[in-house]
């Protein structure tokens, strides 16, 4: 097989068959040796009928079907394992990830580089949550060691070698922008014009979009503990100073009683320090927990990829 495309899909019954039409027409036009996987994350609508469909008419189909809504992460994950391309793509249901550009992709994979990412730019979108992602971004490369970049997603086409690199990380908490640039290996970029949704509607809210913004942060560094650590330090400093100067000032001047203030400040910033820290380190046990039941990333209902 040459290309595997994965897409996963969650409730796009409105632009599913689109999709598939205008994806299939592109890869026809590069080869016959394709091979397109549809993920159904446990829609709740029509896209497993409209997907079983495809694949009766057009042995390039493969669709695997969760037996609930496992998240793209891992609707990604599934595809990803079963592709059997020497070149793998990913991309979104609803034709936000332009596949004119897969001809292109493939071109530069084939010249050598292991993974072929396209970067949206931000045209089009809302100016305030432009400004929220770039700053996000600037932030999250502050604070950990992973780099990200804004405007790069799920959108690549990735070697053999780079796919094998994805899948031999097996952990539960999978955060892909993050794994993806893990990896390494030879990068190539290639820009494009930021498209809207051809159908349906975004899966993301404001708290899907805050919880993916914590996993950002965390889930590829253990920096924001050492933060904790330094923190505590400093506040550690702090006090010592001054009940430095407090003790010299009783013992030259005598004892002199007001202090509700710093008692009311001291007792609430250290009990916010203390609640953040916990915080932080509870995302962390939160994720252990998780990491050491060792649950499948997702359960498959049906696909027509029995034997693999
Ligand atoms: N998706 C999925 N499972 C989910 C949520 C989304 O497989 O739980 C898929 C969705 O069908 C689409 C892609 O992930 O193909 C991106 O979703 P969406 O368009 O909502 O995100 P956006 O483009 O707004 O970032
Ligand atoms: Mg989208």
């Amino acid at each position: 097989m040459l290309i595997s495309v994965v897409v996963p899909c969650y409730n796009e019954e409105t632009v599913i068959g689109l999709t598939y039409r205008v994806l299939s027409d592109e890869l026809r036009g590069m080869t016959d040796d394709y091979e397109m996987i549809f993920v159904n994350d446990g829609s709740k609508d029509g896209t497993l009928t409209q997907l079983k469909a495809f694949a009766e008419s057009d042995s390039h189909v493969k669709y695997i079907s969760f037996s609930r809504n496992f998240g793209k992460e891992s609707a990604m994950l599934a595809g990803l394992r079963y592709a059997s391309g020497d070149y793998t793509a990913i991309m979104d249901a609803d034709l936000q990830h332009p596949p004119e550009l897969l001809a292109e992709m493939l071109a530069y994979a084939q010249e050598g580089y292991d993974q072929v990412i396209a970067q949206r730019d931000r045209q089009g979108d809302k100016a305030i949550g432009t400004f929220l992602a770039r700053t996000y971004y600037r932030l999250v490369d502050r604070l950990t060691d992973v780099e990200l970049t804004d405007g790069i997603g799920d959108f690549r086409m990735l070697s053999r070698k780079a796919l094998d690199a994805l899948l031999s990380m097996n952990e539960y908490n999978r955060f892909s922008k993050g794994l993806f640039s893990w990896i390494g290996f030879k990068e190539k970029l290639i820009k494009y014009e930021n498209r809207q949704r051809a159908a349906g509607e975004t899966k993301w809210n404001f708290r899907s979009l805050l919880r993916y913004g914590v996993d950002g942060v965390l889930s590829f560094n253990d920096k924001p503990l050492r933060f904790c650590l330094y923190l505590g330090g400093a506040a550690i400093g702090v006090s010592v100073l001054y009940l430095l100067s407090l003790l010299l000032s009783i013992l030259f001047e005598g004892i002199d009683l007001p202090g509700y203030f710093t008692t009311i400040f001291a007792i609430c910033f250290f009990g916010g320090v203390q609640l953040v820290s916990i915080g932080i380190i509870g995302e962390y046990v939160g994720r252990i927990y998780y990491e050491v039941k060792r649950r499948p990333h997702y359960l498959i209902d049906e696909s027509n990829l029995r034997d693999q």
